[in-house]
């Protein structure tokens, strides 16, 4: 296990800040569509004593892998003295509560998503929790939503800012082949 870089400003070890994102595909019987799903998710979040800090404007996206259901994402700027792997703990029971199922398949249509982009600690590493997040680099519905609330974080992997993920991925995609 290792927590090593401190990489964005943090209150201290009491205060932690994480960059926290959200995703939906399927509504919800009681809350809604997706976009009413993940309003009802930071909700969720402020109940469950974490401070909100900042959340960003939801956008739509494709789905990714298996499922046909197009996405609402967005990202969450949340301060709480909670280490990684107790906020981890957290979001799952908040994703069951909103009626995820686990079923041992990523990425399959799910009520609620709730992943840890980065940490004001900078890296964790332990079996079950890669923080930063080992895909956000490459994902445009991460990036978009986490430049609007964490441009100025820098990632402690790759040393750039969220702001430079940003522009790098879409000039990556911009390239000719
Ligand atoms: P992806 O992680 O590619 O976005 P996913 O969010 O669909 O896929 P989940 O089914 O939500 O994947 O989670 C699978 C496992 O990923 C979790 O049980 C958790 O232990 C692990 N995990 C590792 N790093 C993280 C992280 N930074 N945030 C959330 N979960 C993580
Ligand atoms: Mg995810
Ligand atoms: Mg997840």
């Amino acid at each position: 296990m290792t927590a090593t870089g401190a990489a964005q400003p943090s209150g201290g070890a009491a205060h932690q800040r994480y960059v926290v994102a959200l995703g939906s595909n399927v509504g919800h019987h009681r809350h809604g569509p997706p976009p009413a799903v993940l309003r009802a998710a930071l909700r969720a979040l402020v109940d469950a004593g974490l401070v909100l800090e900042a959340a960003s404007p939801l956008i739509a996206s494709a789905p990714v892998g298996p499922s046909r259901r197009r996405y609402a994402n967005g990202a969450a700027l949340v301060a709480t003295p909670l280490a990684p792997p107790d906020l981890l703990a957290l979001l799952q029971r908040i994703e069951h509560d909103f009626g995820r199922v686990r079923r041992g398949q990523r990425w399959r249509a799910r009520t609620l998503d709730l992943d840890i982009v980065l940490w004001s600690g900078g890296r964790w590493l332990d079996s079950r929790l890669t923080v930063p997040h080992a895909a956000f680099r490459e994902r445009a519905f991460v990036l978009v939503p986490a430049t609007k609330i964490a441009r100025d974080w820098r990632d402690p992997v790759t040393r750039l800012w969220v702001k430079h993920l940003v522009t790098r991925l879409t000039r990556r995609r911009a390239a000719p082949r």
